[in-house]
């Protein structure tokens, strides 16, 4: 079906940054499947584990214990400080399962709070709850009727966060960067008031870190930059490197909400996700990714920076780590997509966040050489772009 307006390119192969379309094109990947690619293309140890595991064993269901999903499961509670992990195979299936585990955890408390507070301009996927729990029209229209129980508040706005939690309230859900709406950031000093405004009112906080978990903003989970811990995480996008993987932490006493019967995913946690997973982490921590993430992306910042002072259409860089919006002027009739048709061209791929913002999402392993001959093809692009 049309779902994507899909740019005309057909990728067959990749290595490291770099993909190559069937015409035998190669392009510098500063996509990377939309944050999935941490390791980039065809990671050798990636490769030779997923053979492996394919050669043992790909799904077992979760009738059966599972080896590799307990390994990930310890690994993933162990960096985020987390008790109880639950597999899925997306982030729209984390919220989801995020969700249903807030609202249990206070019917089992016999309160009827089941509210959900999340941003306007947030993202958390596109199932009937998440796309109401999205902070942006577009995605709803024509998908009434919505489930109740989700109202929106300005991020960055802790008056209006306070004002907005009331005795329904459940839980507040946010992405401590957004990425689809626009690589916005959530200042760390106003997760910090989130987090005790959850602690005074004894709701639960969840961060959606689908884009920006598994060291996409420079450590391991973006909440750690803000010195804070929420009481349930999402994640998946980076989590498999390419292999479809979703995962809910949550604190013990959160957990203890989701006993047999409550939720279940038949694919979620089968052996083959989650050795992709757990390479992944161990390839992190091996070649130092998120040391690399951190230098890289200040290096592209900075050059941003520069580009900015030559090309007054981009008006401001923001982001963290490898997760870098370039935002143009509004007031210019040149959109994010004239840019990156351009870029295209030239032999570099980046995306949109929304109509004015270009995102830059190169793998965590990106070089130096790569990142500045980025720069270098952007700055072609915008010399041919009216300002
Ligand atoms: C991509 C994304 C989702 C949805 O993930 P899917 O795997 O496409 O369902 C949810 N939240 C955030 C923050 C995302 O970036």
């Amino acid at each position: 079906m049309t779902t994507y307006a899909r740019y005309p390119l057909t990728l067959v192969s990749g290595k490291g940054c770099r993909v190559r379309d069937d015409s035998g094109h190669e392009y510098l990947d500063f996509i990377s499947g939309i944050a999935v690619n941490t390791l980039g293309h065809a990671h050798p140890r990636l490769a030779k584990a997923l053979c492996q595991q394919a050669g043992s064993m790909l799904h077992c269901s979760n009738l059966f214990h599972i080896p590799q999903q307990q390994k990930l499961a310890a690994r993933l509670c162990s960096l985020s400080g987390l008790h109880k992990a639950f597999f899925c195979n997306s982030g729209a299936e984390a919220n989801e399962a995020a969700i249903k585990l807030a609202r249990k955890y206070f019917y089992d408390r016999n309160s009827s709070r089941r509210h959900i507070i999340t941003a306007t301009q947030s993202f958390h996927g596109r199932t009937i709850n998440t796309l109401t729990a999205t902070g942006q029209d577009k995605v709803k229209i024509g998908f009434d009727p919505l489930p109740p129980g989700f109202s929106h508040v300005p991020l960055n706005d802790i008056a209006a966060l306070s004002a907005a939690v009331n005795n329904h309230t459940a839980a507040i859900l946010l992405e401590p960067l957004q990425g689809e709406g626009g690589v916005n950031t959530a200042h760390a000093a106003y997760l910090k008031l989130v987090r005790e405004l959850c602690n005074e009112h004894g709701i639960l906080l969840l961060l959606d870190e689908v884009q920006t978990g598994i060291g996409r903003c420079g450590t391991m989970f973006a909440y750690e930059q803000a010195d804070i811990r929420p009481d349930i995480l999402t994640l998946a996008k980076g989590l498999g490197g390419g292999v479809p993987i979703g995962a809910m932490l949550a604190e013990e006493s959160v957990a203890a909400s989701f006993g047999p019967g409550t939720h279940g995913s038949t694919f979620g946690g089968n052996p083959l996700s989650c050795t992709a997973a757990l390479t992944v982490l161990d390839v992190i921590a091996e070649e130092g990714l998120l040391a690399n993430c951190r230098e890289r992306g200040a290096q592209l910042s900075a050059g941003l920076e520069l580009l900015r002072k030559t090309y007054p259409i981009i008006r401001e860089v923001r982001g963290a780590g490898l997760l870098i919006g370039a935002a143009l002027d509004e007031s210019s009739a040149t959109m994010a997509a004239d840019i990156i048709t351009a870029c295209r061209t030239a032999g570099l791929l980046i995306l949109p966040a929304g109509p004015k913002v270009l995102r830059f999402l190169p793998p965590l392993n990106v070089s130096a050489a790569e990142v500045d001959e980025a720069l270098a093809i952007l700055a072609t692009a915008l010399k041919g772009v009216p300002a």
